[in-house]
């Protein structure tokens, strides 16, 4: 009998044929990229696309297990992909071989315009349509970034079963996104079915986007049966944590102004019709307040099976802040990143598993920070509109960084 794993799994990516990424992203540099960071496993990102299965290909190699492939450094990979569908609703595939990675793509390819222009394409297929689809080829389905606007199934419908009708009960799992975490998903009852997953969604392979947001997995291999069992939550496998960015965080947390980044009460913004009277532009409603919208229960209310969720920052940030540099891609920043990692193995390690005291050795003040970060001491400006929040530092009070509408708005206050 084999023993459990536990896995830190990144399974939703984006390589360098979709719009807005780094022209670094391919599959051998996120597999130099991954330990670092401290994953095993990540999505292959964008696996219809035909240029990119070329590089999968040429830069990964295949073992028994027709849906995992493998770099020469031992990172694993998942097949898997990013789709939009006809109502601009984004969904992730799992799919179990290169047979079906071919099937999917002769079954949409009269339903496609950008198959082999786009990395993610867009489907002109309805969810249930589009489920059905995949399902019957043998994949796993879920919604990607579950909550966000514009893309979000749950920002389009109030119920998820709304949108997959008939294949409802295929979906095994939702991804969080950036901006929402479990003790907010978990206030709207009908997702407590469903596993949660938290990924990058990145579009660039450096540690503060490869992995800012992964799972930790338990399960007997990396093998595809593993991987369905783990997120169907059977025989004991399944999700045994998820770590990602404090809502707070995410690009559409909150309600925001999206010319002028004012920040709104959702009553307020409700009442002006969702346009900026300050310069006319389009009223944003953020995540928290879709979740208000959806929510049955209080906070605090979680299925049984639910793993915990840990908020964290990347490791640049952390230090940035710690020694006073704005900018975290600096030469300086860095250097100390790198150093880190060397002596502690990875960044995940450094952030959730390595002792305080062995971590001040290099330095007393980013350890006192990474103690911060750890009992969530650090404080945030909030994100909305498409623009990420930010860190503050100790004592900067996020009051004194952000426009709101009314200054005599209270809740906006209790950051
Ligand atoms: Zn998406
Ligand atoms: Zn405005």
């Amino acid at each position: 009998m084999k023993n459990f794993l536990e896995i830190n799994a990144d399974l939703h990516m984006h390589g360098l044929y979709s719009g807005a990424v780094s022209s670094r992203m391919t599959p051998s540099t996120i597999a130099e990229q991954a330990p670092l960071k401290g994953l095993q496993l990540l999505g292959t990102a964008d696996i219809l696309h035909r240029k990119w299965i070329n590089l999968v290909k040429e830069q990964l190699s295949q073992g028994e297990d027709e849906a995992i492939l493998e770099h020469k450094n031992g990172t694993k990979f998942l097949l898997q992909t990013e789709v939009e569908d006809s109502n601009r609703i984004h969904h992730i595939i799992f799919i179990p071989s290169f047979s079906k990675v071919e099937e999917l793509r002769e079954k949409f390819k009269t339903k496609c315009k950008n198959l082999d222009s786009d990395g993610r394409p867009k489907i002109w297929l309805n969810s249930e349509e589009l489920a059905e689809a995949c399902i019957e080829s043998g994949c796993m389905l879920g919604f990607a970034h579950a909550f966000t606007p514009y893309f979000g199934i749950l920002a389009k419908y109030d119920s998820y079963k709304d949108a997959y009708k008939s294949q409802a009960s295929n979906i095994h799992f939702l991804e969080l996104g950036l901006s929402a975490d479990t003790n907010m998903a978990d206030r709207i009852l009908e997702l407590h079915n469903l596993t949660f997953l938290s990924n990058s969604d990145a579009h660039s392979p450096w540690p503060n986007k490869l992995g800012r947001e992964f799972n930790t997995l338990k399960l007997k291999e990396i093998s595809w049966q593993e991987l369905k069992r783990a997120i169907q939550r059977k025989d004991s496998r399944g999700c045994i944590l998820n770590v990602g960015f404090n809502p707070l965080e995410g690009r559409y947390h909150k309600t925001r102004c999206r010319g002028c980044l004012t920040f709104f009460e959702p009553k307020e913004a409700s009442e002006l019709g969702w346009r900026c009277p300050k310069c006319k532009n389009i009223i944003k409603k953020g995540v928290d307040f879709r979740i208000e919208e959806l929510a049955d229960l209080p906070l605090g209310k979680h299925p049984s099976h639910r793993p915990p969720y840990k908020h964290i920052i990347p490791l640049s940030e952390i230090i940035a802040l710690a020694i006073g540099i704005k900018n975290s891609w600096s030469q300086k920043v860095q250097d100390l990143w790198q150093q880190y990692v060397n002596k502690f193995g990875s960044e995940i390690k450094v952030l959730l598993e390595t002792d305080l005291k062995e971590l001040s050795e290099l330095s007393p003040k980013i350890a006192e920070y990474i103690s911060y970060f750890r009992n969530e001491k650090i404080k945030y400006v909030p994100g909305g509109a498409g623009v990420y929040g930010s860190l503050l530092k100790p004592g900067e009070k996020a009051e004194d960084k952000i426009k709101k509408f009314k200054q005599t708005q209270k809740s906006l206050t209790e950051f």
